[in-house]
């Protein structure tokens, strides 16, 4: 598997390359009303990777007492701007605002976070690693696919998508017992972990020793230290690490599927 920073500097290449010289530049519109420090770092992120394959980008600022009415007032200036290829509104939203209006009102041709049930894009985090696997040659069809974790933005996409790439799939969650999850590990080739706890995939377990093991998890350890929901000395044959991996992923799912929004509607 190729290490996940050189992919993503290589796949980004791809993208400038793609736009050089074009006369109409793709155009993301990020909207925030939150000043909290993760969507400020996860916007910041983005901005980079806008800038780097030179795309096109409008960060807007709305005050933190915006309304629903206000804010959908404004997503809906740039769904009729031609010249807006995409809109993300930067989540969580403060509590006046319901976001699953705010999600339906991206209109779906522009919703590259692919929020929108509409929309035409694949939700982000999911899209990214099926796509790095996809680009890695892993071979789906009839192969035995865990996936830990059955939330809406991660689990059960990522299983929908297994499944369209021809995979046994089955889903893991809260709920399921000790033994029937190393029944399921033991005979796992791919594993997808998104469960939100430290460590919580371990040696404890067996695995194939062909297992690929993609961590989605992000938390603290004691030190302050960003770490996945795998151990890092896990006993498998490839496991993406954490940092500098599925959340590059992430932000490269962004980028492509501006591209496509871009392609699409050019
Ligand atoms: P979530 O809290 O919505 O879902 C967690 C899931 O884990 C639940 O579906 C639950 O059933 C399952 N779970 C909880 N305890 C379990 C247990 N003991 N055994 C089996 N399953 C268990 O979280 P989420 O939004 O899906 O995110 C999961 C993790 O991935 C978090 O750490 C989050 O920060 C991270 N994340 C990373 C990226 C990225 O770009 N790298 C993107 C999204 C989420």
């Amino acid at each position: 598997m190729e290490n996940i920073k050189d992919y993503t500097i290589r796949k980004k290449a791809e993208f400038r390359a793609e736009i050089e010289n074009a006369t109409v530049l793709p155009k993301l519109v990020i909207i925030q009303v939150n000043e909290d420090p993760a969507s400020c770092a996860y916007i910041k992120g983005k901005i980079k990777d806008l800038e780097e394959i030179g795309a096109a980008y409008e960060h807007v600022k709305l005050p933190i007492e915006v309304s629903e009415e206000e804010l959908i007032a404004k997503v809906n200036e740039f769904n009729a701007d031609p010249s807006v290829t995409g809109i993300i509104v930067q989540m969580p939203l403060p509590k006046q605002i319901n976001e699953e209006h705010i999600k339906r009102a991206v209109i779906p041709a522009k919703d590259v976070d692919g929020f929108n049930p509409l929309s035409t894009f694949r939700a982000a985090t999911p899209n990214g690693i099926i796509t790095y696997l996809k680009d890695n040659n892993f071979d789906f069809v009839g192969k035995n696919a865990v996936v830990i974790g059955r939330s809406n933005i991660v689990g059960r996409p990522a299983a929908q998508y297994l499944l369209d790439e021809s995979a046994n799939v089955t889903v893991l969650h809260s709920k399921t017992k000790r033994e029937d999850m190393e029944r399921y590990l033991a005979n796992a080739d791919l594993i997808i972990v998104a469960v939100g706890k430290l460590g919580f995939l371990d040696n404890s377990f067996k695995f194939k020793d062909t297992a690929i093991v993609v961590d989605v998890g992000i938390n603290r350890n004691e030190e302050g230290k960003l770490k996945g929901d795998a151990v890092e000395d896990l006993k498998v044959a490839f496991k993406t690490p954490v940092p500098g991996g599925v959340g590059l992923l992430t932000r490269l799912s962004l980028l492509s599927n501006l591209m496509k929004a871009y392609k699409e509607n050019k």
